[in-house]
């Protein structure tokens, strides 16, 4: 992943979609509230109101989240759980 600049913090913060998985988000936080609602809380409030935050702690958030999620979901189907949400 490149480096968050200000300009790429305030572009994430306006776009509509979910970088992680293409869903509609909210104004001003970095990931959808269904991706969000995934992680543990001290990894999504770096994720919300991100316009104030600091672009590399909001970097170092996303990738935790994405890691997080990858992680969770491929061990879910490798136990044959299977279940989407
Ligand atoms: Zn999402």
């Amino acid at each position: 992943m490149t480096l968050l600049t200000p300009e790429a913090l305030q572009r994430l913060a306006r776009r509509q979609q979910c970088p992680l998985c293409t869903g509609q988000k909210t104004m001003d936080a970095a990931l959808c509230r269904r991706c969000r609602t995934k992680l543990p809380t001290h990894m999504r409030s770096n994720l919300e109101g991100i316009q104030r935050r600091d672009p590399s702690s909001v970097e170092r958030a996303l990738r935790q989240a994405a890691l997080y999620i990858d992680v969770h979901f491929s061990s879910v189907r490798r136990f044959g759980g299977g279940k989407k949400r």
